[in-house]
């Protein structure tokens, strides 16, 4: 299959500034496509290259085989881009907008109606757009995307902003789309959200690709380390578990905590260790690192919204 996006050495330069320094992307279709970075890593000068909304200084991109740059107009009947929530007339309904945007395009088929029930305004189609809620507002800009029954859809930030019950349901009509066998590309400031949703994470640095790969892929070539604890009945002596490479990070209760590379083989050690120690286990516990312990590696700072994010989780986490 061709690819959707293809870009060899693509930069940017504004003025001093290098906001794309040499990316080189390869994106098949189907799926969700994840654009990780902190502020000012380049995720919306790539982005808004891709839409054809600004040009590259050098390289070379090409979107659905059509030259952004040079064949807007062919690539926006097969593209569709969020804007912003600003953009929405206030004093139109979704219901009016959705049509309105549709008669935009070659389309043949009015897609209102069914768009109304994708991103679940229904029962606000005949509401004036003014009196919806931050959520509603992001889910008919993303339902605005969707009026010419795009093969690629591009979302900027589609939660930011967004409290965790909103941003779950912009969650479900991204993979509602995904389903549906559209592309999506979405850039976002939520780590969590990334593993969750895509399955595929490219991670921005400075204008640079810094990682790339299933959120799998890329946990599983982290430095990071995973942390075991064991509650056991008796007095163990550790020592085995040290041989397979469990660094002792000391007692929390009534478990010891280990700091291990390959969990595998120190439970392997475990299991022998009560065997010839007579020894049972009372509780195992494993934490893998995550997404974000990878990109707190290669990306280096959490972005305050996502420390807002994780402070919040720990009070309503409800999944
Ligand atoms: P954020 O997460 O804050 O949206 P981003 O990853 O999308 O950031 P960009 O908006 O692509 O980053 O910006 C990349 C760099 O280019 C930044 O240093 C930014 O200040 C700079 N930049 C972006 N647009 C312009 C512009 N029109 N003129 C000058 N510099 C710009």
């Amino acid at each position: 299959m061709d690819s959707i996006i293809s870009a060899n050495n693509l930069q940017k330069q504004y003025g001093e500034v290098q906001a794309l320094a040499g990316i080189d992307l390869e994106i098949q279709g189907g799926g969700i496509v994840g654009i990780l970075g902190p502020n000012g890593a380049g995720k919306t000068t790539l982005v808004e290259i891709i839409e054809g909304l600004r040009r590259p200084t050098a390289g070379r991109i090409r979107v659905l085989g059509f030259d952004p740059a040079k064949n807007a107009r062919a690539l926006k009947e097969r593209l569709g881009v969020q804007l912003q929530t600003t953009a929405i007339a206030q004093e139109l309904t979704p219901l009016e907008i959705l049509k309105l945007f549709s008669s935009f395009y070659n389309s043949q088929r009015d897609r209102a109606e069914a768009i109304l029930d994708l991103v679940d305004l229904r029962d606000k189609a005949k509401a004036r757009n003014r009196t919806l809620s931050g959520g509603q507002k992001q889910r008919l800009a993303i339902g605005m995307a969707l009026v010419n029954d795009p093969e690629l859809v591009i979302l900027d930030e589609p939660t930011t902003g967004l409290d965790p019950m909103a941003r779950r349901q912009v969650h479900r009509i991204v993979s509602d789309l995904r389903r549906q066998g559209r592309s999506i590309i979405l850039t976002t400031h939520y780590i969590e959200e990334a593993e969750k949703l895509c399955d595929r994470v490219i991670m921005i640095r400075n204008g640079r690709i810094v990682a790339d790969g299933t959120p799998f892929e890329l946990v599983g070539h982290a430095a990071g380390k995973s942390t075991v604890w064991i509650a056991v009945e008796g007095t163990p002596d550790f020592s085995p578990l040290q041989r397979a490479g469990a660094e002792p990070q000391g007692k929390e209760g009534d478990y010891f905590r280990f700091s291990v590379q390959h969990p595998a083989e120190v439970i392997l050690a475990l299991g022998e260790l009560l065997k010839s120690q007579n020894l049972g286990l009372t509780d195992l516990r494993m934490k893998r690192p995550t997404l974000e312990d990878v990109y707190l590696d290669l990306v280096g700072d959490v972005p305050p919204e996502e420390l807002a994010e994780m402070a919040n989780h720990t009070e309503t986490r409800d999944e």
